[in-house]
């Protein structure tokens, strides 16, 4: 370490940035966009890479075929037009002598320089022409030489460049204070802590990460860096969840043999071990007095409405009511019908509550649910946290969490006595998921199909032979079965960012367009209809209700039937350009079919441009495991495409790597839990820098600031 060869310049910690050497106002402007305020901050602006410069050597003493750098002063510049490819010369000179750069297609560092300024490069030195030279060599701009002799031999940070600020701007600013920086770092653990976990202290880490000498102290650096951002990570999950428990009671709804007898009677077949062993866990919760918060995940149609719908009526046995909350009003009137099937002989009352009840139908409806006649109310959360009071609300359940984000179950609490929550996904959550974005629910997973169902049969079609396709399909809806057809829904920010898309803005359009060509020109003898999100609620349902009636054949549709819709007769899927589908839409999509006992049918039509479109589409044509799916979706795309953490209320990991640093991940969240189980809203004095850091990260998502 050498934190004590240096000349303090002390700063104040709460000064502004803005008096931190080389920065001033203009820059502080700046920097105020990278989230950096105060001169501490800088420190939390990481190096995204690493350079390595070779040793510095004189001119005079160059090497051929050795890797090194020179430091010198620019003395003539040429732009070369007329070789091809055209290239760039410098004549760099120091004390010793003078070495000739050249870059082929270099025209572009013309406005770079002017003759006089002072330069470093380095690279492979070579011969041409019995004189030593530089081909593409890496180069910087220095003010002085005596700024390379520093940096020589070590590895030289490279960070994000933004807007005005280079990377070498943020550099320069960063190693020309750094030691006095480094003062105002105030240390989380104690030694002791540090020698334990193997990581070195936040200070040296800080240091290293922006003067590493070694590849080694960047991964020391990096390791400390990211448990501690791990660590506030979980340390705001672990207090959430302990919060969720602790502030409300919730009701206690034990099973009984009786009971659980009524209910399994009603199901027109045995559970499955899967779904016994995860009821026998809601049950475990929902006897006790804290609140359950439950993830149940399972791969489509594992059986998870089945489930819920057990732990509905547990609660429901002990006369308290229950709310199903789904993302749509499609979805939910999907869910109504599926329970409405196991119900139908039973005394439940349930209620499908949709944007249609309006006066004096909703001002009834709610009544009744305040006075409690009605046992399950079924809607889309929108419509459920509105003004709805329950009597007695038991449960919560809530489909496919990952459309809502986490903060939004806080919304449908009851005043004195917290339901139990019970979230149902499809979308398998990889470990390291479960870990974090829904890291303070408990998972329970269900891992089997139900027994006799066919695996549905993928295949990837191309385009000349899509008339194939047709005819196989022709002929399986002359034997009375149904297909959907969908289109592609491009992400918002896709659309932005990619104007020459011809899909831009015109899904619906695309949709409009394909069904009016297979209505007439390619099935004209059967029943074409059409599905999408901008149409009001009536023509939905409407659509809907043809399609399970087998009114309509071949259902065309945006991907508003991505999740829940439930036709078992329709056995056939085509997904049009499928390859701009993420892996996990697709796999939804495909869970629509396979339903019934038919053999189904998954067809991709689409021809991928890229290698990872070529991959998704051939992961989904060899495997139907969801999980497995789910990995490799996490592998292609990165953790922040699957869920976006920042929608959870979850900070962003700035440094931290949830795929390569499990390990870190795991014990992080273990040292993370027990503290918020031993001092849940942090008051403990040596627990405050920690407080001061969780506030600033997870803001006002967590409660810390009235309770502390
Ligand atoms: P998910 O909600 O996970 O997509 P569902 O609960 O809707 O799955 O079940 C999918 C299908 O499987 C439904 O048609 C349901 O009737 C059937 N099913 C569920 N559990 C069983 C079981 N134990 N045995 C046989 N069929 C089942
Ligand atoms: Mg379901």
């Amino acid at each position: 370490m050498t934190l004590d060869d240096h000349t303090k310049t002390s700063v104040e910690p709460d000064s502004q940035v803005q008096y931190i050497k080389g920065v001033g106002p203009k820059r502080a402007q700046h920097l105020a966009k990278l989230g950096v305020r105060y001169p501490r901050e800088l420190l939390d602006l990481y190096p995204r890479d690493y350079e390595f410069m070779p040793p510095l050597q004189l001119i005079e003493e160059l090497q051929e075929n050795q890797q090194l750098a020179i430091v010198g002063q620019i003395t003539s510049m040429n732009l070369i037009r007329r070789s091809r490819p055209a290239r760039f010369e410098i004549q760099l000179e120091d004390d010793t002598g003078s070495c000739k750069l050249t870059w082929f297609h270099g025209g572009y560092m013309r406005d770079k320089f002017i003759p006089g300024d002072k330069m470093a490069a380095w690279g492979k030195v070579t011969k041409y022409k019995n004189t030593l030279q530089m081909v593409n060599p890496k180069w910087m701009k220095v003010e002085s030489a005596q700024e390379i002799f520093e940096r020589a031999d070590q590895g030289y940070p490279v960070y994000s460049a933004s807007g005005q600020l280079s990377s070498n701007d943020i550099a320069r600013i960063i190693r020309g204070s750094l030691n006095t920086l480094l003062d105002l770092v105030e240390e989380r653990y104690t030694d002791e802590f540090h020698q334990e976990k193997k990581l070195p202290s936040l200070r040296q880490a800080l240091h290293w990460i922006h003067q590493p000498k070694e590849m080694d102290q960047i991964v020391q650096a990096r390791r400390r860096l990211s448990y501690d951002e791990f660590f506030l990570m979980e340390l705001g999950i672990g207090i959430r969840r302990h919060q969720l428990k602790q502030t409300q009671p919730a009701f206690c709804l034990e099973i009984n043999e009786t009971l659980d007898k009524r209910i399994r009677n009603l199901f027109p077949f045995l559970l499955t071990k899967d779904q016994d062993k995860v009821i026998a866990e809601i049950c475990e919760d929902m006897k006790r007095t804290e609140p359950m918060n439950r993830l149940v995940q399972g791969d489509v149609g594992s059986g998870k409405t089945v489930v819920a719908l057990y732990a509905a009526l547990l609660a429901i046995g002990h006369r308290k009511q229950v709310a199903i909350m789904a993302p749509t009003e499609i979805l939910a009137e999907q869910h109504y019908l599926s329970i409405e099937r196991y119900l139908r002989n039973s005394q439940v009352k349930r209620l499908l509550m949709t944007g249609g009840f309006t006066g004096k139908k909703r001002k009834e409806t709610l009544e009744k649910i305040a006075q409690g006649e009605i046992d399950i109310v079924v809607g889309t959360q929108a419509l459920l946290q509105k003004d709805i009071q329950f009597k007695q609300l038991g449960l919560v359940i809530i489909d496919e969490q990952h459309k809502f984000g986490v903060r939004q179950r806080e919304a449908i609490r009851g005043k004195d006595i917290a339901p139990h929550y019970l979230v149902m996904t499809a979308t398998p959550i990889p470990r390291t998921m479960g870990m974090t974005i829904f890291g303070d629910l408990d998972i329970s997973t269900i891992d089997h199909l139900p027994p006799g169902r066919k695996d549905i049969k993928t295949k990837w079609v191309a385009t000349e032979k899509l008339n194939n396709a047709y005819e196989f399909i022709r002929d399986k809806i002359h034997q009375g079965q149904q297909a959907y057809f969908v289109y592609p829904r491009l992400e918002e920010d896709l659309l932005k960012s990619d104007s020459e898309d011809p899909y831009n803005g015109g899904q619906i359009k695309a949709a409009i367009a394909e069904h009016q060509q297979l209505q007439n020109n390619i099935f004209p003898e059967f029943e074409v209809g059409l599905l999408h999100g901008q149409m009001d609620r009536e023509e939905k349902q409407m659509v809907m209700d043809q399609f399970r009636n087998g009114k309509i054949d071949i259902l065309v549709a945006t991907v508003v039937i991505e999740v829940g819709v439930d036709v078992p007769n329709a056995t056939i899927m085509v997904v049009e350009h499928a390859e701009r589908f993420g892996l996990a839409q697709l796999h939804q999509l495909r869970g629509r079919i396979g339903r019934g006992d038919k053999q189904s049918y998954c067809l991709l039509f689409g021809e991928p441009t890229t290698e990872e479109g070529t991959q998704r589409l051939s992961v989904l044509a060899e495997t139907n495991d969801g999980f497995k799916i789910a990995e490799e979706d996490l592998r292609l795309r990165g953790p922040g495409h699957l869920f976006g953490t920042a929608q959870h209320g979850l900070p962003d990991l700035k440094i931290a790597n949830i795929l390569e640093d499990l390990d870190l991940l795991r014990m992080a969240r273990k040292d993370a839990f027990a503290l918020a189980q031993d001092d849940p809203f942090l008051t403990k004095p040596q627990h405050q820098v920690l407080r001061k850091e969780l506030l600033k990260k997870f803001g006002d998502s967590l409660d810390l600031v009235d309770v502390g």
